[in-house]
């Protein structure tokens, strides 16, 4: 329940890794101004029910441990599986491919919203890439790419559009989508309402 003079501050997550310093600040800070903390199912971390008086001071002092917070215009972070060598499935580490795509991806600005990325590191999905408007997930052959897809209360499988891709053709696929979607969206919107568009960029394979 949001309480009245209270509000929440996410804290964003690449590759669903926290780091140490801002898990021990953020739980000194918790103690000192009594909230909470929510691992978000997007893999950030909110902080939830800060009283607005110590907004100032928690982002400080998490911003000074090089925390990144929420807002709007950033490049989405992808939500991962956890992949290889955690998983005796995992077929490529999740971590280095998220942090590569943030690499060429992260610093893009005015994203319009709605958008996010899925990367799984192999064909079980648990990271629900065919269910995000960009899902990408590993096999022996390469990476197959999903656009479209969204989960919520009509979910729905996104359109495969690319098989036994290389990593540098999903970054090139990446650049396509998100530019298409910034053309043919005024505020924000989800990938799969534009899927039926006679021009968007990719066929199912
Ligand atoms: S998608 Fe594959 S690699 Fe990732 S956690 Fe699930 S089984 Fe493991």
């Amino acid at each position: 329940m949001k309480i009245t003079g209270k509000t929440s501050i996410t804290v964003l997550l690449p590759a669903g890794r926290l780091p140490l310093g801002i898990m021990r600040e953020s739980h000194r800070l918790a103690e000192k101004y009594g909230f909470g903390v929510y691992l978000s199912t997007a893999q950030n971390l909110r902080l939830i029910n800060v009283p607005e008086s110590a907004i100032e001071a928690v982002r400080k002092k998490l911003g000074a441990l090089g925390a990144d917070f929420k807002g709007p215009g950033k490049f989405p972070i992808p939500r991962l599986c956890v992949g290889k060598p955690h998983c005796n499935l995992g077929v490529v580490d999740t971590e280095a491919v998220c942090m590569r795509i943030l690499d060429r991806f992260g610093d893009r600005k005015k994203v319009k919203g709605k958008l996010k990325i899925a990367v799984a590191g192999c064909a079980m999905c648990c990271s629900a890439p065919k269910i995000t408007d960009i899902g990408i997930f590993a096999t022996k052959d390469g990476y197959e790419v999903y656009a479209g897809g969204k989960g919520g209360a009509f979910p729905k499988i996104g359109r495969r559009i690319a098989r036994k891709a290389s990593e540098e053709k999903v970054h090139e696929i990446i650049e396509i989508l998100f530019d298409y979607h910034d053309r043919k969206t005024v505020k924000k919107q989800r990938m799969t309402k534009l899927l039926m568009e006679e021009d968007f960029p990719f066929e199912e394979v």
